[in-house]
């Protein structure tokens, strides 16, 4: 474990030299979604700091068998309202916020623990209809709508894009994630913070990189194959 982790971050730091980044400034997402709580306890062990998981439940039971670790939780998979009020306990951060009607329930429910609940708006960069995420023409009245809620903070985008062999094939999605992030931010609306890019997974985080991700979200390369 240890040695793949030194490996995908020595990837990680090529990538942003390449390309004039500073290495800090992009952030593992170990992805633990299916995997059993001792396989990310070893991925804890050698250094590990943020996990994200798909799924609330199963985030919840190894929350519980992982308390002793001082790990950041993010959620990545699909929410459904009626699961903000646990998501909002268990997260510091959610990449995919995609509607009003879950932004305002995750507002309500984070408002009763007394939190600002920071989140992402996913962005459904390629226009597929298989993808969750809001489109890339409604982002921006999304994002502003949002911005009005009190207790949510949006610190940037994330995207999935579609899966092609050959990474090189996805750069144009990542950079109009990219170019899209850069309009938002020139609106400079209140209370909206652009920083974060979550963009790339195991067989193109690099290519991800090299258009500006600053958060990448990385399983299989971590844990090996899901079943
Ligand atoms: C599963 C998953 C990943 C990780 O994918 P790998 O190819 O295993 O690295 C990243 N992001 C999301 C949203 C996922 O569901």
């Amino acid at each position: 474990m240890k040695k793949r982790l030194d490996q995908i971050h020595e990837r990680i730091r090529r990538a942003a030299e390449a390309c004039g980044r500073d290495v800090a400034s992009v952030r593992l997402v170990a992805v633990s979604k299916t995997v059993a709580p001792d396989l990310v306890r070893e991925a804890l062990e050698a250094g590990v700091t943020i996990l994200g998981e798909n799924y609330v439940q199963e985030a919840g039971e190894k929350f519980k068998a992982l308390l002793q670790y001082p790990v950041s939780w993010h959620f990545i998979g699909h929410l459904q309202s009626n699961k903000a009020k646990y998501a909002v306990r268990l997260f510091d951060l959610i990449h995919s916020v995609d509607s009003l009607k879950l932004a305002h329930e995750l507002d309500k429910q984070a408002a009763k623990v007394d939190k600002i609940q920071q989140i992402l708006v996913q962005v459904n960069i390629s226009g597929e209809d298989t993808k969750s995420g809001i489109s890339a023409d409604e982002t921006i009245e999304l994002i502003s709508e949002i911005s009005q809620l009190k207790n949510l903070s949006i610190k940037g985008l994330m995207t999935m894009p579609p899966y092609f062999y050959q990474p090189e094939k996805v750069r144009p999605f990542f950079a109009a994630l990219r170019e899209l992030r850069d309009q938002i931010k020139e609106r400079s609306i209140a209370n909206v913070c652009m920083d974060e890019l979550s963009m790339g997974m195991t067989g193109d985080f690099e290519v991800a990189i090299e258009e500006g991700a600053t958060l990448v979200r990385i399983g299989t390369a971590i844990f090996g194959e899901r079943k």
